[in-house]
């Protein structure tokens, strides 16, 4: 892969700063390629290419920049095999999870296709005598990108293509563990027809981020990452004046209760708990049955799916899960799981010793099964970000509620129960943004909005749907009389409508 630049004013550039990082092919566990790290100066040109392109895209006409997202819908389409082979290549998740996760950025995309009809104001006529009322939404102007490694393409996708509809113009700090794929939408959204300057790049660490939240042009930041990063994004952004919306961490609990269909939550913990080697903000971290017999069923249910984990290299089809994105991540994943066993969890299934023939140097991590967890452990608290499930049995409905509402996390979670009364209470009373009854990982459709609650977002917006267009724009109200022979004269009390 070699050098992985920047993409500025429609030009790849090789980084100026002389600070690269290091891209490693997971599955191998070999250094593949190594990714230029831009310091202030270089965001700065970036951040001056997009402020200089600005004023003549928000001047496009949302139709022109629909037929441009519609073109790129059309490229990302036939581009989706090389685009997957990159998420696979840097980041270890499944070739078929990597195409899915393109899929639902791509479905962004579709939605931004949309704009003139999303852009539509409101008006009234005749707010008073003879002044008529219109309201309609204007691009905010330089808007920025932060993103983490789990979702290469998707997340970016969440982001650039509907700012750009709504004509802002875009700066993307992609997460430097796995740059190219987002580095290619970019290509390919030039391609489709994005003038040089709207939508740029720039491969970076802190050092990026930092002058990018402090830098006056940039007028909103959008971040997704983890809680401990999101809040320094969304405090440094709104102390220097700019609209933020900062995405963080998890720990989504899925509640099983007795009267479940139990082969139907079982399939439903395996997929959402391991699929991308539990490397999802949606993943569920937390079985909570709901009485000891539902526990019991379900770690003998769990127990041999989870031994019998196809895992291997991302590119074989056969392989239900990959390597972690990085040797430091496994570690920390591994450390937990030891953290766990000192804590006094019950260790059903132990990946920790995991070893893949033929790729002996890879990121390897079997699945992992707790039992008998309780929520002072901070393997309960913390995100494991890893293959790592944990059954934490209650006595109760109200316990389990409590259990998940009392967590610093809020971004989703989900109910198993064939009981309506109880998923409806459920769905009312539960602190969390995002909501499954029976659909274990809830992520919204692309004309919703995705979003968190409490520590998982900071911020007023979430991402996507009519909430992106809100936050990637700002709503003007103006009110027109026109000289038709009516005489208001001069009003010195508070205008009423007459
Ligand atoms: P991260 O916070 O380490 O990095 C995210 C981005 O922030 C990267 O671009 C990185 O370069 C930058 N960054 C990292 N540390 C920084 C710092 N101190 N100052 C400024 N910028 C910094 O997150 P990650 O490890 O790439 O991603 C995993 C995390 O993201 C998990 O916690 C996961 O739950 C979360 N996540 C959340 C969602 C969501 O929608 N809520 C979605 C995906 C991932």
């Amino acid at each position: 892969m070699g050098h992985i630049g920047h993409l500025v004013a429609g030009e790849r550039v090789a980084g100026a700063s002389g600070r690269t990082g290091p891209v490693y092919d997971p599955a191998l566990g070999e250094r593949i390629g190594e990714v230029a790290l831009a310091d202030a100066r270089e965001v700065a040109r970036a951040v001056a290419a997009a402020r200089a392109a600005l004023p003549a895209w928000a001047a496009t006409p949302p139709i022109r920049r629909a037929r441009i997202m519609f073109a790129f819908k059309d490229l990302i389409e036939r581009h989706m095999d090389e685009l997957a082979r990159f998420v696979t290549t840097e980041h270890g998740k499944t070739f078929d999870d990597a195409k899915g996760s393109i899929t639902r950025g791509l479905e962004v995309v579709e939605f931004a296709c949309g704009i003139p009809q999303l852009l539509k104001g409101e008006f009234s006529a005749e707010v008073g005598a003879g002044v008529d009322l219109t309201s309609f939404r204007q691009p905010v102007g330089v808007c920025v990108g932060i993103t983490p490694f789990n979702f290469p393409a998707m997340i970016p996708l969440w982001m650039f293509p509907l700012a750009l509809a709504c004509g802002n113009s875009f700066v993307l700090k992609p997460s430097e563990k796995d740059p190219s794929c987002p580095l290619r939408l970019a290509e390919l959204a030039h391609e489709a027809g994005v003038p040089p300057g709207v939508l740029n790049v720039v491969n970076g660490d802190k050092a990026a981020v930092d002058a990018l939240l402090t830098h006056p042009d940039v007028a909103a930041v959008s971040f997704v990452g983890a809680t401990k990063t999101a809040e320094h994004i969304y405090t440094t952004a709104c102390a220097h004046a700019k609209r933020c919306q900062a995405l963080g961490g998890a720990k989504n609990h899925m509640v099983v209760m007795p009267d479940a269909d139990l082969e139907q939550a079982t399939d439903a913990l395996v997929g959402a708990g391991y699929g991308s080697a539990g490397e999802r903000c949606m993943a569920v971290s937390v079985a909570v049955a709901v009485g000891d017999a539902v526990g019991d069923a379900l770690v003998d249910r769990l127990a041999p799916r989870v031994r019998q984990l196809k895992i291997g290299p991302g590119t074989d089809p056969e392989v239900e899960m990959g390597p972690l994105v990085t040797a430091e991540h496994r570690d920390k994943v591994k450390g937990y799981v030891d953290l766990g066993v000192a804590e006094g969890a019950k260790l059903v299934v132990d990946g920790r010793d995991f070893q893949m023939q033929g790729y002996d140097n890879g990121y390897f991590i079997g699945g992992c099964l707790f039992d008998e967890v309780t929520p002072e452990m901070r393997i309960y608290h913390e995100e494991i970000f890893g293959p790592v499930l944990s059954v934490v049995r209650v006595p109760d409905y109200d316990t389990a509620v409590k259990l998940v509402n009392d967590h610093e996390y809020g971004n989703g979670t989900a109910i198993f129960t064939r009981d309506g009364d109880a998923a409806r209470t459920f769905t009312q009373e539960v602190q969390v943004g995002m909501v499954g009854v029976n659909v274990p990982i809830p992520v919204p459709v692309a004309y919703h909005a995705f979003g968190g609650w409490k520590r998982s977002l900071f911020g007023d917006h979430h991402v996507h749907g009519m909430e992106g267009v809100r936050f990637y724009t700002r709503q003007k109200a103006v009110s027109a009389r026109w000289p038709t022979g009516i005489r208001a004269g001069s009003e010195f009390a508070m205008p009423l409508v007459r």
